[in-house]
């Protein structure tokens, strides 16, 4: 704005310049001429004066000798006079012409001088004086001639200097008009362009304070302007956005102080209605005065009245439980000194009937500045039926629902503290000794099977009690599962002692129980197994006592045995077996056997059974049943069996190409685990697409018992591998508890009688029946039957008239080795040829 004034007062100041230097130029002329002027004017008084002189000269001339003229000093000084004025005159004429008259004038005057000083020094002779006086007058008129032309001059000159002087100053005057009236308009227009320039602006952020006032924040003037305005306006914007930021943030800041207001009313409001109905004692206690403030909640929990209990701590404190005191102090104070965030602490407190509560307590206290404590507050829950439902879950968890003893989970736990505590007495060097005893029911399933399951509990449970009575009441006794007991024995000075204890369980058990009306006789195998022989985990000592009842089963019934270092090296041999299992694969040390099956009515074979061995580096072939139990445990199965099955179906599809017989079937026989696997279909599909094998040409060989113990699992699975076109054959009929009546439901292509039957067929009358049994089973289901296991002539004989279309045994072919089967299927190529 500044400059912008400066700007336009510039051509104002230069207009008035202009102006004052033309009028200033014509004052400046018209002064010298006024000068002149004055001058002219002072010549002209000067020549009246010299002509008043001259005038009395002339008169005195013709008084001075006269007796009535005796003026003779006059004259002298009008002469001198009127030398003084000629002299003045000569100085104020410049003009050359004016000059020569002066010269003459002056010339005269000194003539007229001279005339004088004659005309008054020859005063004895009166002519002479009267031509002297003649000679003065005439010069005297020639003076007052010359000064009368000169006077004429003088007066035209004054006329024209003093009318040039007037057009001069009349010029000026125009000037300093034109230049007023110029400045003057130009001020106006530059007055009017400064207040637009002023006013617009200000109109503008006026109108803006105004929308701001309104309440229109963050309201903006638009800046076009590079003065102070445009600057305040700039500034002005940023003061709106910033009034407007502020207002927003401030309404936030208000809206969020209204919204915790507001949840802290309501959390104020709730928590005085849960503090009302949450059913808990409140407690607050003033540490500075140490008295405790209890609800009327906290004392009716505890059956007391309003009045019964005081306002000090001890009141509280002395009803909690002895053992539970000095956890809750120890928790409080440390609350209080700092330790812990908040204060909870579960104990047990005194009811007024006597009985104990257990309560959870929860508090926070409050510090002051310097971090002391003077306020505690907090609340009591009644926690007791919670405590019984968690004690009870407990017990249910470590105990057997059926029996109530202890479970597997709580003797484990037992007998794990009890080794720990041996290790430690070993340093102690003291001897007691302590034994597991694993005992198992002798045919409990034939109980179970035979007089129901509901009977078989009641036996177990008896079984628990007389258990129980035959031991110490140190001595624990839990339920494994199933008919599985086992009996932690503590503390006994010699092994005679077991033995007694051993043949008093056996006694009990051996005598007849009555259930349901009935008698029942059982019996029991134990397995015993020392913990001081160098146990660390439970889990070990469990496993030897198991395997010494597996010892003792495999004896007879009712038999006892004890883990010894012979069961210890079998257990060696097979923990050494196992370790060689899992690298036996890698090493390739598997081999498939191929036992052909054939059809009876062509007599031809129709096919191969896989049957896996191992060709262990140091023991040589090992049978599957020496090893494929381990695998299922171990879980090697899986890999194994997924070699064996990608391995069959590479074998056939070899010979089926190479015997150009695509009518040769692969059995391979599944494992239980392979086939829980929910994979396996898929598994089976990769290996015939890898060889190129139709699905037709595999048979897989399901266990009974596997299909019966996954019911639902296999009817699923069964019918995906039937839809993929793979047969299934059910393997070792006849051996496990199944119901017949299943068999339909499973859509598999025939039964494999198991080896046992076949074999035992001609000795046991009942065999031969169950085979046939199973013969005519399948045939009014329409189902296949392959017969395995026939080593004899009179075994096929009774086969063949059972209409069993499908044998297998030794009496044909053993397990052959790949070359033995290439050079089977050479010769009976050649003889089907020939
Ligand atoms: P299995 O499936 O019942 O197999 C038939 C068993 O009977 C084979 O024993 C076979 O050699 C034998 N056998 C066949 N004919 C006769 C005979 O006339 N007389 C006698 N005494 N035995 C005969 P192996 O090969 O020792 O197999 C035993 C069991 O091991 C098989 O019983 C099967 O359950 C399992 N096993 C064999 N190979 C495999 C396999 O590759 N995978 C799986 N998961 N298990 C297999
Ligand atoms: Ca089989
Ligand atoms: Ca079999």
């Amino acid at each position: 704005m500044q400059r912008k004034i400066i700007i336009f007062m510039l051509p104002l100041f230069m207009a008035f310049a202009a102006g004052a230097i033309i009028a200033m130029f014509y004052m400046q002329t018209t002064l010298s001429e006024i000068n002149s002027l004055i001058k002219l004017h002072g010549i002209e008084a000067l020549r009246k004066e010299l002509i008043i002189s001259l005038q009395e000269v002339q008169a005195d001339l013709y008084t001075v000798h006269t007796p009535a003229g005796q003026k003779l000093d006059a004259i002298v000084t009008h002469v001198a006079s009127l030398e003084s004025s000629a002299e003045t005159c000569t100085s104020c004429h410049h003009e050359s012409s004016v000059d020569g008259q002066i010269n003459e004038m002056q010339a005269k005057i000194k003539a007229y001088q001279r005339a004088m000083s004659f005309y008054i020094t020859a005063s004895a002779n009166k002519e002479r004086v009267d031509n002297l006086r003649h000679s003065a007058a005439v010069i005297g008129n020639d003076l007052l001639l010359m000064t009368g032309g000169m006077s004429a001059k003088a007066s035209n000159k004054l006329a024209v200097v003093t009318s040039s002087a007037l057009g001069r100053v009349n010029k000026a005057k125009i000037v300093i008009v034109i230049t007023t009236l110029l400045s003057g308009i130009l001020g106006l227009l530059i007055a009017t362009r400064l207040a637009l320039s002023i006013i617009r602006p200000i109109k503008k952020l006026e109108e803006a304070a105004c929308a701001v006032i309104k309440g229109e924040l963050g309201y903006t003037v638009t800046v076009d302007d590079t003065t102070e305005f445009g600057k305040i306006a700039e500034t002005f914007n940023k003061m709106s956005k910033s009034l407007e930021k502020g207002y927003r943030d401030l309404h936030a800041e208000v809206e969020e102080r209204t919204k915790i207001e507001q949840e802290l009313r309501e959390s104020n409001e709730r928590y005085a209605l849960a503090a009302r109905g949450a059913n808990d004692g409140l407690w607050d206690w003033d540490l500075k005065k140490n008295s405790v403030f209890y609800s009327n909640r906290w004392k009716e929990m505890l059956g007391y009245d309003d009045g019964d209990i005081g306002s000090y701590p001890d009141a509280w404190f002395d009803l909690v439980h002895p053992d539970d005191r000095q956890q809750l102090e120890s928790k409080i104070s440390g609350h209080l000194d700092g330790h812990t965030p908040q204060f909870g602490c579960e104990y047990r407190i005194r009811h007024k009937d006597g009985r104990y509560l257990w309560v959870f307590n929860r508090g926070l206290a409050e510090y002051d500045h310097v971090g002391n404590p003077f306020r505690f507050a907090g609340s009591q829950t009644d926690i007791t039926e919670r405590k019984q439902a968690e004690e009870q879950l407990m017990h249910d968890a470590l105990h057997d629902a059926l029996t109530g003893l202890p479970n597997r989970a709580l003797f484990m736990d037992r007998l794990n503290q009890r080794l720990k505590r041996i290790m430690k007495r070993k340093k102690e060097n003291e001897k007691y000794l302590s034994a597991v005893l694993f005992l198992d029911l002798d045919r409990f399933k034939v109980v179970n099977d035979s007089l129901g399951h509901s009977t078989g509990d009641q036996l177990l449970i008896h079984l628990a009690e007389r258990i129980t009575a035959s031991i110490r009441p140190g001595d624990t006794i839990a339920r494994l599962g199933g008919d599985e007991f086992a009996v932690l024995i503590e503390d006994i000075e010699d092994r005679a002692q077991i033995d007694k204890i051993t043949m008093r369980i056996q006694n009990m058990i051996k005598r007849p129980f009555h259930i349901n009306e009935q008698e029942i006789y059982t019996s029991s195998s134990i397995g015993i197994a020392f913990c001081s022989t160098g146990y660390e985990q439970p889990e070990d000592v469990m496993r030897d006592a198991e395997m010494a009842m597996y010892q003792a089963k495999s004896l007879g019934k009712a038999n006892c045995e004890i883990f010894d270092q012979k069961l210890y090296s079998s257990r060696m041999g097979r923990l050494q077996l196992e370790n060689d299992l899992g690298k036996a694969l890698d090493h390739e040390e598997f081999i498939l056997y191929y036992q052909p099956i054939l059809d009876l009515n062509t007599e031809r074979v129709i096919g191969f059974e896989a049957l896996i061995r191992w060709n262990h580096s140091k023991h040589g072939i090992i049978y599957p049943a020496d090893f494929i139990p381990i695998a299922e445990e171990t879980g090697l199965i899986i890999p194994i069996s997924e070699w064996i099955l990608e391995e069959a179906c590479r074998q056939i599809n070899v010979w089926q190409k190479k015997y150009a017989t695509d009518m040769l079937h692969m059995s391979v026989n599944v494992s239980a685990k392979q086939f829980l696997d929910v994979d396996f279909a898929a598994k089976v599909g990769w290996a015939l697409h890898n060889h190129c094998l139709d699905a037709c040409c595999l048979t897989l060989e399901i266990t009974e018992s596997v299909i019966m113990a996954n019911d639902e699992h296999a009817t699923a699975m069964i019918r995906k591998l039937r839809d993929m076109g793979i047969h299934i054959h059910i393997d070792d009929f006849g051996t496990g508890y199944s119901s017949l009546s299943y068999l339909n439901r499973f859509a598999v292509n025939a039964l494999k009688i198991d080896r046992s039957f076949v074999m035992k067929m001609s000795s046991d009358n009942e065999n031969r029946e169950i085979v046939r049994a199973i013969a005519s089973l399948a045939h009014t289901l329409k189902l296949d039957v392959v017969a395995e296991g026939v080593e004899r002539a009179d075994q096929l004989k009774e086969i063949r008239d059972m209409n069993c279309q499908y044998v297998q045994g030794y009496m044909f072919y053993k397990p052959l080795t790949v070359e033995q089967v290439e050079s089977l299927l050479e010769s009976l190529q050649a003889s089907f040829i020939s």
